[in-house]
């Protein structure tokens, strides 16, 4: 298994969306060289411990090496490449036959690279005929692009990493971006001490390392973000800082998401009663709001996780649009991605309810579109279901095959014992992994061996909508293929050999580019003129492979001339008429609230060294340091009242599920509110997996699960 000395390759970190530049070298012994990219503009050089660390993870232990079959005793079998793809096309062949393309599915993930989502989003939609293909990214990020596709017109961010080095104000919300975006961080630290610091706010029921540098946290309660910024909306109109030239000219609705605003916030004292802060620091943050033109607003999953997850985007755009804030360097409402890809998967249709190239599956002018850009059989006629109904639609039989990619469902969705339960009962289950071993893969019956980072070739696209080339430093380890390569063989499997003859990922991201471009043209379901589409790689349309294979970094739309650093200068949006859309949010609390017998919420999220559920960063010993076993924080009066002391083990408990994990005191929890961290899984520790608590509730818009918000007790264990 010894790999041989090869030169520095530039590629891109797995891990989150910021998307950090890398120069990698592989080493004789498997591990490899790795340092910042001085050339990326996403980090000029610098990376976090997780990206430094890399090289301690590329060894094959614990990998998947050759496809796999469960046999009838429920071992695993080494069989060959021909057999494992004639399963996996038999398996969803039979299905189809018997009861339709909707009785299949795929679930996917925001670690694939754009040319695997590509593939497999097309084999779905085009060619079987379903959009039961969901992704991981449901979880983080759908939220987000819910609330730009109803401001914007289309799922975009504005802006760029550096208007972070131009504002006067940085409000982050919900995102403990000191650990989960770390390279952000470290350029806000870095604008903090520059010649012109701007003013930074924190807005999230913790005390985060992210506070450390803040002017202003607002501890607010969980949940009441609506409230917040809807009182921020009423303010801004009533002290005179509504831009109305740019509402007059680029925008619509502004009247009714007032009024919906005065309804619920006019008065910044109740705002600050509901919300659990204190008035006068609200009142600050309101007036730092209206007073500084170059505002940008980042945000991230404690916004999105939340069955009011759309309309808190929303009520933050809705104050951007308010005082024309966006468009403009060092302002605009920013989303920060959780996954290296999670945009790039959006960009080729990885939601149940999009197509390729940003379209839209219920716009029937595009679904002809795409079924002519493809010259495929038939498309998906109508959206599918979405991460968590695709796995209540299997536990009631409805969807009797699935395949699943580079991802751990049994970990990761919330209710998670019965997601298990779905998939033990599940007639065909397939999984796709670089890892043996993992709560999901226990269901599999066939595993199939995928290509890990290091390995595999292709694009991302992180959270400023920049392409980068993720790059092969590393030789292929045993059986792995690319994903796009085991889609490909099952679809010329399926019959579908004329849309799957991709001989490289350079051929996919060509045709990925093509469509962009092909007719974005000015258009609209009902004929009127619209506005072409943002995402539009009209430059890279015609690339060759060794342009392919050099690409720069760059910021999508792509024309002749290069990328786009900022959007919607023009004051020109995404919708039909061009106008932006402000919408009326009405708010309300989490669906379940804290009650006697579950008196603490439960609020879930990542640690600084650690990575979804371990399965790269568990193996580095400088990252397991730094946390090494689950945990529960609390607040020392409500351990107390729980008869549980700190450093003791406790059962986490909710309606839905237990977990066990020992107790810790210190991080920034305010009474009645618990968190416990994502990462660990019954691979590390038994009865570790949070997602088994979490409230299966989801924003009625987006889908997104409500993670940051389960009533649960805590007692000792
Ligand atoms: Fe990787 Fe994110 Fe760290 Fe950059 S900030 S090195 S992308 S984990």
């Amino acid at each position: 298994l010894a790999r041989p000395h090869v030169a520095t390759t530039a590629t891109t970190c797995p891990y989150c969306g910021v998307g950090c530049g890398i120069r990698a070298r592989a080493n004789p012994d498997g591990t490899a060289q790795i340092e910042g990219d001085p050339q990326h503009p996403a980090n000029h050089g610098r990376l976090c411990v997780k990206g430094s660390a890399l090289g301690e993870t590329t060894d094959l232990r614990g990998r998947l090496l050759h496809p796999m079959q469960r046999g009838v005793d429920g071992s695993l079998q080494r069989i060959g490449w021909d057999a494992a793809l004639d399963h996996v096309a038999e398996g969803f062949g039979r299905v189809i036959a018997r009861h339709g393309p909707d009785a299949v599915a795929f679930y996917v993930s925001g670690q694939l690279l754009t040319e695997d989502y590509y593939v497999v989003n097309k084999l779905a939609k085009g060619y079987l005929g379903t959009a039961n293909i969901d992704t991981n990214s449901r979880l983080c990020m759908s939220s987000a692009v819910a609330g730009h596709k109803r401001a914007f017109g289309e799922d975009a961010v504005p802006g760029c990493y550096a208007d972070l080095e131009q504002a006067e104000l940085i409000v982050l919300v919900g995102a403990n971006t000191a650990w989960c975006h770390p390279i952000v961080y470290q350029r806000i630290v870095k604008a903090k001490e520059g010649a012109a610091p701007p003013r930074m706010v924190v807005i999230d029921p913790r005390r985060t390392a992210t506070c450390e540098i803040a002017d202003l946290h607002l501890p607010l309660q969980p949940g009441t973000d609506v409230w917040l910024f809807n009182g921020l909306l009423a303010y801004l109109f009533q002290h005179g800082a509504v831009d109305a030239s740019f509402v007059d000219a680029h925008t619509a609705g502004f009247a009714q998401a007032l009024a919906a605003a005065q309804a619920d916030a006019a008065d910044p004292a109740e705002v600050a009663r509901i919300c659990g802060v204190q008035l006068a620091d609200l009142l600050r943050f309101y007036d730092w709001f209206a007073q500084c033109a170059r505002t940008v607003t980042l945000f991230s999953q404690g916004v999105n996780q939340s069955s009011s997850g759309t309309d808190k985007v929303n009520s933050i755009i809705n104050c951007h649009l308010a005082g024309g804030r966006i468009g403009r360097p060092g302002m605009g409402p920013f989303s920060l991605t959780g996954q290296p890809n999670a945009m790039g998967g959006r960009e080729v249709g990885g939601l149940a309810n999009m197509l390729a190239a940003h379209m839209e599956l219920d716009n029937p002018l595009h679904r002809q579109l795409v079924q002519s850009f493809w010259q495929s059989p038939r498309i998906a006629e109508h959206p599918g279901l979405k991460a968590m109904e695709l796995f209540e639609a299997i536990g009631a039989g409805k969807v009797k095959a699935v395949w699943i990619m580079a991802t751990n469902p049994v970990v990761s969705l919330p209710d998670a014992d019965r997601v298990k339960q779905a998939l033990a009962r599940c007639e065909f289950v397939a999984s796709s992994d670089v890892v043996t071993h993992t709560d999901t893969n226990a269901f599999a019956q066939i595993l199939l061996p995928a290509l890990a980072w290091g390995e595999k070739d292709g694009t991302v696209t992180n959270s400023e909508r920049r392409i980068s080339r993720q790059r092969a430093f590393l030789p292929i380890p045993g059986e792995a293929r690319a994903d796009w390569q085991i889609v490909c063989e099952v679809a010329r499997r399926l019959g579908f050999a004329q849309g799957f003859c991709f001989e490289s990922a350079h051929a996919i991201f060509a045709e990925h580019a093509q469509l962009t471009a092909w007719r974005n043209q000015p258009f609209s379901q009902d004929g009127a003129p619209a506005a072409p589409r943002l995402l539009n790689l009209r430059g890279l349309a015609q690339l060759d492979r060794a342009a392919y294979d050099a690409m720069p970094p760059l910021q999508w739309p792509i024309a002749a001339d290069g990328g786009t650093e900022r959007l919607f200068a023009d004051g020109c949006f995404a919708h039909p008429d061009g106008r932006a859309r402000f919408v009326a949010t009405a708010a309300r609390p989490p669906v379940h609230a804290a009650d006697e017998a579950y008196p603490l919420v439960l609020n879930t999220g990542r640690v600084r060294d650690q990575w979804h559920t371990m399965t790269r960063t568990g193996k580095a010993p400088r990252l397991t340091g730094h946390v090494a076993e689950p945990f529960v924080d609390m607040h020392p009066h409500d351990a107390l009242r729980c008869g549980v002391r700190e450093g003791e083990l406790a059962r986490v408990h909710s309606r839905w599920g237990a977990l066990v994990a020992r107790v810790k005191h210190g991080g920034g929890i305010l009474a009645g509110q618990v968190f416990v961290p994502i990462h660990w899984n019954d691979q590390f520790a038994s009865d570790a997996r949070v997602g088994s608590v979490v409230n299966p509730v989801a924003d009625p818009v987006s889908g997104e699960p409500e993670f940051k918000h389960t009533p649960v007790c805590v007692e000792p264990f």
